[in-house]
């Protein structure tokens, strides 16, 4: 029977969950709306030449929005899991960082690999020009979501469960993931809209101001957002040093709390929530207006 084939087809693909995602998609489509108002017309050119889109503002837009979620699709099939955050352990201090990341597997140092190879114009021997400006787009991102830049043995927030859930929001990574963005209340071209306007009403000074820095700095910002912001304003304990495999290996202390999260956290982490998103949109414009040497 076609039709209720159809009808089961339908309901079951309806269940089934959708595969989280850092900042879920919201977050990082409306990142990318935010750096595609930026782009220089040259940068824009190159852009809808890779995106194989009309050279518009609107196309390149919904393009590069549509494009910035692709890297978490892929990334079970691909297993590059780890290019999208670097675990910074709360009692590091900055010189430590390079050491957290070997083998170049961690956001900042593929942000850099990808944006040099878009730089050279050749394409790579596994990663087309088009994967590696979505995978630029998407770690940008991620890197502004700050349980991406930190470790307390807890997976960057994952172990610590949430009762009740928010949302859908399972434990304290996926709350930062998704509902806080969410909380926003608005879609990514809405979110992305009004974020336009406020950095508009910032003026130029502040706006170049908040595109400033290198991607150390960025990820190391982010870092310490999540030690005031969420390590210490939830009270979490911090844990030594160690990368458990898995949540069940975590310490007892992380893997058995069960955080409360009122909605005053909600609230007062809206700001800051927005702060990043406006960062995360300037200065991935500022990164490909400069890769692109335009
Ligand atoms: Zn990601």
């Amino acid at each position: 029977m076609p039709s209720s084939f159809g009808k089961f087809a339908l309901t079951c693909c309806l269940l089934v969950p959708l595969p989280l995602s850092a900042w879920w998609e919201t977050g990082h489509r409306t990142v990318a709306r935010i750096a595609a108002a930026y782009l220089t017309p040259a940068t824009r050119a190159r852009v809808a030449l890779i995106l194989d889109v009309p050279n518009t503002p609107d196309a390149v837009a919904d393009a590069l929005a549509k494009a910035s979620t692709w890297a978490d699709e892929n990334r079970v099939q691909t297993r590059t899991g780890a290019w999208h955050y670097i675990d910074i352990p709360l009692q590091d201090t900055r010189f430590d960082m390079p050491s957290r990341c070997k083998d170049d597997n961690c956001a900042p140092a593929r942000i850099r690999l990808f944006a040099a190879q878009l730089a050279s114009k050749s394409p790579d021997y596994r990663w087309s020009n088009l994967d590696a400006l979505r995978y630029v787009v998407h770690f940008v991102g991620d890197i502004h979501q700050p349980l991406h830049a930190i470790s307390d043995a807890d997976h960057g927030g994952n172990c610590e469960r949430l009762d009740p859930l928010i949302g859908k929001a399972r434990n304290l990574h996926a709350l930062w993931d998704g509902e806080l963005v969410n909380a926003l209340d608005l879609g990514d071209k809405a979110l992305a809209t009004e974020l336009e306007k406020r950095i508009q009403d910032l003026g130029p000074d502040r706006q170049a101001e908040l595109a400033e820095g290198t991607l150390d700095d960025w990820v190391w910002e982010s870092h310490e957002l999540a030690i005031a912001d969420v390590y210490q304003k939830l009270q979490i304990p911090t844990e030594p040093v160690e990368f458990p495999a898995s949540c069940n290996d975590a310490p007892l202390a992380i893997s058995e709390l069960r955080l409360r999260i009122g909605t005053g956290y909600i609230g007062s982490m809206k700001p800051v929530v927005r702060d990043q998103l406006m960062k995360a949109g300037l200065r991935l414009a500022r990164l490909l207006n400069e890769t692109f040497g335009s």
